[in-house]
């Protein structure tokens, strides 16, 4: 598996943020004060919009990116991708990425992949 040496650019795609649950929130990571809350069985998140989604997904990115929830700072879809297709053959890895239900998370990461071996530098945090 690839490290990404450089912290992921997001560059407005809020692919994971469509396609996930709002974010968990972790006390001991976030401050609880800055987010409009919701409690559930598996411990506080962001309060979802009307679909589940988190509410500050924007056409242009995280709508609240200077103080995004520690979870989508640490998301970096180049690894998950990577980790999900680890020692798939490449037609089975076309057919992964075409027919999984994160496809769009995949051809965000595939992306960026291609970017960062060419050498270009991220300068955002996962997550929008
Ligand atoms: S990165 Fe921003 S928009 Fe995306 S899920 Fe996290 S808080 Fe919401
Ligand atoms: S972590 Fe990946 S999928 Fe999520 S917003 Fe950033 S580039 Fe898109």
């Amino acid at each position: 598996m690839t490290q990404m040496a450089s912290p992921i650019d997001c560059a407005g795609c809020t692919a994971c943020c469509l396609l996930t649950p709002s974010p968990r929130l972790y006390p001991e990571h976030d401050d609880l004060g800055l987010y409009d809350v919701v409690i559930t069985d598996a411990g506080p998140r962001i309060a979802p919009d009307g679909t589940g989604k988190c509410p500050h997904v924007t056409a242009t990115g995280c709508g609240i990116h200077d103080r995004k929830p520690w979870s989508c700072r640490q998301f970096d879809c180049r690894t998950y991708y990577e980790r999900k297709t680890e020692g798939m053959s490449r037609p089975e890895r076309r057919r992964f990425e075409k027919n999984d239900r994160f496809s769009p998370i995949w051809a965000a990461a595939k992306a960026r992949i291609r970017d960062a071996h060419a050498g270009g530098s991220g300068v955002t945090t996962g997550g929008g």
